[in-house]
């Protein structure tokens, strides 16, 4: 193709995870250049999401890296590194901690504290007594399984009540997740990096089996060895422009999403005084959203259809699943009444068949891919920047990361992750939650 710009790397996509990306591989010395359709960093899915920060998850490695990533939420400016002020504003995390329901659904959390216990991050057991002493007017009788609102017993509570929960405290939410993204920018263009904001990549072409660069829509080409796809709920269509679909055996689908943003009951605060709450009992996790309001996200009980759908044709009206949502956490919040507007999002996540991401090269040389973030990644992007710009180092250097899969070294803990678990050609892994909870 006739050359009109270089670049050591490209990146598709200016979300949380590309920025994070892009500052890294501008940190390794590579002329960076990120691209992305949209007019500004962060506006695509991660503009929707929850930003909840946690470090419980079903596998080891994704409790390590979600463990390694959170230092650096803690210290969100040092991640940052910016020595010189920008003109916006840092965003911030709310450190609430999560606790997380016991119930027969998740193996009343066996697994999870085995994993957290291996990598000695701290957690509290609570008693049902210490829930509600933390959450005032918590109803803990039991409803699972969730249920739909057509059906019957819809709201009737069922035997006995959850007995208790783990509270992390290492965890709560990030106040902006697109000024969060943003800053990331401006941590990456400090470094060296190019942003192109309102272009499309529509073609990725390929020689000899190694790709090139990327065409956009406006026809500027853009040549580079390093071309990497991290396009949210777009990455599939991505993959397929730069033909590197043909040996993965783990893919990725778009799914909506809503999430109900609806005002606490009349005397709580919570946004003040509230927390994240992961509940499997009732299929619903929860955390404080400014306005005093409650945010109540689905952990996809089985009784929840799921909306796949083309990413440029979805609908972005509330259907009766947002209220599904708020009216199950009601079961537990009495008081907590439905706003005749429904509030809150509808957006993508990126979903893989075991809910968990790929961080991985592809089948064309220089071609790799950061997706698959099936909900739970915006927490990792971070350690997601690292790992993909040592693995990127490892592959260019000539190494065969499909026969001798890369070990990264995180940052923050003491652990060696085996990324041959977020390969596109893994096996689907067993331990996964086969959630949103990866
Ligand atoms: C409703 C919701 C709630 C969530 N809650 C949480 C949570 O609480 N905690 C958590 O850890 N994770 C959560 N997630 C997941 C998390 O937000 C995502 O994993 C993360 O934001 C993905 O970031 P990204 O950079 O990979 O993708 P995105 O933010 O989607 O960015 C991809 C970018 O690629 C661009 N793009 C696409 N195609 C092209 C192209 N051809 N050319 C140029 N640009 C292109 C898009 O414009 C977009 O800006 C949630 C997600 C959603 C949707």
């Amino acid at each position: 193709m006739s050359k009109n710009l270089t670049a050591d790397a490209i990146v598709i996509g200016a979300g949380i995870i590309g920025t994070a990306i892009a500052l890294e591989l501008s940190k390794a010395g590579r002329m960076t250049l990120c691209v992305d359709r949209a007019p500004k960093a962060g506006y695509g899915s991660t503009s929707s999401s929850c930003a909840i920060i946690r470090v419980h998850y079903s596998t080891l490695e994704g409790t390590a890296f979600a463990f390694d990533a959170y230092h650096d939420w803690e210290d969100w400016s040092g991640y940052l590194g910016l020595k010189r002020p920008t003109d916006i504003e840092a965003a911030r995390f709310h450190k609430t901690g999560c606790l997380v329901m016991k119930t027969e659904g998740n193996g009343y959390l066996n697994n999870v504290i085995e994993n957290v216990r291996a990598l000695s991050i701290p957690f509290e057991e609570w008693s049902k007594d210490k829930i509600t002493e933390r959450l005032p007017g918590y109803d803990l009788r039991c409803y699972a399984p969730a249920k739909r609102i057509e059906d019957p017993a819809f709201g009737e509570p069922g035997v006995g009540q959850v007995t208790g929960g783990v509270f992390f405290p290492t965890a709560g939410y990030i106040n902006d997740p697109q000024l969060a993204s943003q800053n990331v920018q401006a941590a990456a263009e400090a470094a060296g990096c190019s942003f192109l904001f309102n272009r499309e990549v529509v073609q990725i072409p390929s020689t000899g089996g190694r790709v090139t660069g990327v065409l956009l829509d406006d026809g500027l080409e853009i040549e580079a060895p390093v071309v990497v796809n991290v396009a949210g709920p777009h990455s599939s269509k991505v993959n397929e422009l730069a033909g590197a679909v043909s040996d993965m055996r783990i893919t990725t689908r778009a799914l909506r999403q809503e999430v109900a943003h609806v005002p606490a009951p009349e005397g709580l605060d919570f946004e003040g005084s509230g927390l994240v709450v992961s509940d499997n009992d009732i299929g619903v996790y929860c955390r404080p959203e400014t306005g005093n309001y409650v945010l109540a996200g689905s952990e996809d009980p089985p009784c929840d259809p799921h909306d796949w759908v083309d990413p440029d044709e979805f609908n972005r009206d509330f259907s009766d699943q947002a209220t599904t949502q708020a009216l199950r956490l009601a079961q537990r919040m009495g008081g907590l009444k439905l706003p005749n507007r429904m509030r809150g999002v509808v957006d993508l996540y990126d979903v893989t068949e075991d809910w968990l991401p790929i961080y991985d090269r592809s089948a064309i040389d220089g071609f790799y891919m950061a997706c698959g973030s099936s909900g739970n990644q915006f927490k990792n992007a971070p350690g997601a920047g690292r790992l993909m710009a040592d693995l990127i180092d490892y592959c260019e250097s000539g190494r065969d990361h499909d026969r001798e899969p890369f070990q990264f070294k995180l940052t923050h803990i003491d652990f060696d992750l085996d990324t041959a678990s977020m390969s596109r050609r893994r096996e689907i892994n067993p331990d996964s939650s086969f959630s949103v909870l990866g």
